[in-house]
């Protein structure tokens, strides 16, 4: 099959060396607590970088969450919802609404999923019982101290989404905090 629109949107590739490190740091602590066990239907993980003058989001959520399935697409409706929620994945300035005063352009984001992947990639994993998306942001921001929070419109686009473990990574130290429909505002 050769129709397969591709997930994965680059902006820009203009990666600071530093930057790369910390994005690294990141899929390391998504893999150690996202993917060795199960995820917990309704629960993702947001992970957030402040480094410099650029923001890195990365957005780990079950499939279920995105889209109420993680069998491969059935259909073509299946499929389609896949490429729709991967659309409003990629759209990273609705997803995250930053204060303006920060001055944030979203330079990169990629979306990938293992929903499409399992008849299309020499990699496919047979044996996965639960499919997720991964989604990845760059930002560049002309005034990172003003980034006190983010609101993060993410459950009024996915409902199947109850909660985001975020874990944040700024200048000020590393935190960690739950996110929920009624509270969705990430302090920083
Ligand atoms: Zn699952």
């Amino acid at each position: 099959m050769n129709g397969l629109v591709p997930l994965t949107l680059t902006a820009a590739r203009k990666s600071l060396p530093g930057v790369s490190v910390t994005a690294a740091m990141l899929f390391a602590v998504a893999s150690a607590f996202g993917q060795s066990a199960p995820h917990v239907h309704g629960t993702g993980t947001l992970n957030l970088a402040i480094e410099g003058n650029t923001l890195i989001l990365e957005l780990v959520a079950p499939a279920s969450d995105i889209v109420g399935f993680e069998h491969p697409p059935a259909s073509s409706n299946d499929r389609q919802a896949v490429l729709n929620a991967a659309q409003t994945l990629k759209d990273g300035e609705l997803l995250f609404r930053l204060p303006n005063e920060a001055g944030c352009d979203l330079k990169e984001a990629e979306v990938e999923t293992g929903l499409l992947q399992g008849d299309d990639h020499s990699h496919s994993e047979p044996d996965e019982d639960h499919a997720e998306f991964h989604a990845h942001y760059r930002f560049q921001c002309s005034d990172p101290d003003e980034l006190h929070y983010i609101d993060v419109d993410y459950f009024s686009k996915f409902p199947n989404a109850h909660e985001l473990e975020t874990r944040t990574i700024t200048p000020a130290g590393q935190n960690a905090a739950e996110l929920t429909p009624h509270a969705s505002r990430l302090k920083l």
